[in-house]
């Protein structure tokens, strides 16, 4: 009897709901954005990076974008993922990228960067650069991106779903030597709950994510950069009450989920993934 159930249940998880079929063991969860086609921006590295790899991993066709073409290369022979470099300080490279491009199911807006400093140590340039690739950048993006997936609802029904990358710190947290990264991050949770707003009845989502701290390649360039590089590191461990910091794969979950129908009913919102951070 118990030998029978096993080679039951066995056979019945080779099956999934969608009528395709897998190896037993292998993500149960594979298909989720079957049939999507997804930019990223700063895919790159870091959690831009794993977000890709997940997404393609669901089955999504990934547009993996970012400045930097060396790093790209690593990703372009991943199946489902198309390379393509982008800068999204360039106002009309963003416009020709979105011209070409079908109409999106799936806008990840990554790019960021993290300035050190308190009021006092930011000047007008890093105020300027920090507003324009944080904020200012999804601004342009969203506005080219925008006209082809409402076209794309009203003509098929099929919705959109934009993810912004905001921080716990900002409007979430206010946090030391965070003051021009802070006030960008908190301007990324207010545009994503505006363009919610405005399209909430026309089959766009668009959500934000919060992350506490995570592993990546300027993480560790930020690191290295504080005149102790082992106590920095101990401090960034010591914000999360996890006592540890994330990895990216640790974020990019929550893209996919908000990326998937699996959030159809959710819009508007901020999803912190910190390490408890914000308990
Ligand atoms: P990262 O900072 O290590 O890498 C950033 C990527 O952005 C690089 O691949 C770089 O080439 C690309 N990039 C830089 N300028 C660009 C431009 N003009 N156009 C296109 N791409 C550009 O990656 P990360 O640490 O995962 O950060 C990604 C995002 O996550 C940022 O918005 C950051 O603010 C946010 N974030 C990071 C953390 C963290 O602790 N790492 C925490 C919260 C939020």
């Amino acid at each position: 009897m118990v030998k029978w159930y096993y080679q039951f249940a066995a056979g019945f998880g080779r099956l999934n709901v969608f009528g395709g079929s897998y190896a037993a063991g292998e993500n149960d969860l594979s298909g989720r954005l079957e049939g999507k086609l997804a930019l990223i921006t700063a895919a790159g590295q870091g959690i831009g990076r794993a977000a890709a790899l997940a997404m393609a991993r669901e089955g999504a066709r990934v547009i993996a974008s970012d400045v930097n073409a060396t790093l790209l290369k690593a990703l372009s022979a991943t199946p489902g993922i198309e390379t393509r470099t982008l800068d999204v300080l360039d106002d009309a490279a963003v416009k020709r990228t979105l011209d070409e491009l079908p109409p999106l199911s799936v806008l990840f807006n990554c790019a960021g960067f993290v300035h050190n400093g308190s009021i006092l140590e930011c000047s007008p340039k890093d105020w300027e650069f920090s507003f324009n690739l944080n904020v200012r950048a999804m601004y342009m993006t969203i506005q080219c991106a925008l006209p082809k997936m409402l076209d794309a609802y009203a003509k098929t029904g099929a919705a959109a779903s934009i993810v912004n990358m905001a921080s716990v710190a900002g409007s979430i947290k206010g946090l030391p030597n965070r003051f021009v990264y802070g006030a960008s991050k908190a301007a990324v949770i207010g545009l994503t709950k505006a363009v919610a707003a405005d399209f909430v009845a026309r089959g766009i989502r668009c959500n934000a994510i919060a992350p506490g701290t995570v592993d990546t390649p300027s993480l560790h360039e930020r690191i290295n950069a504080l005149p102790d590089p082992v106590e920095a590191r101990k401090a960034f461990i010591a914000r999360q009450p996890m006592g540890r910091i994330a990895k990216p794969e640790e974020i990019a979950p929550i893209v996919v989920f908000l990326a998937s129908d699996e959030s159809a009913f959710a819009t508007g919102n901020v999803y912190s993934v910190d390490g408890g951070m914000t308990i």
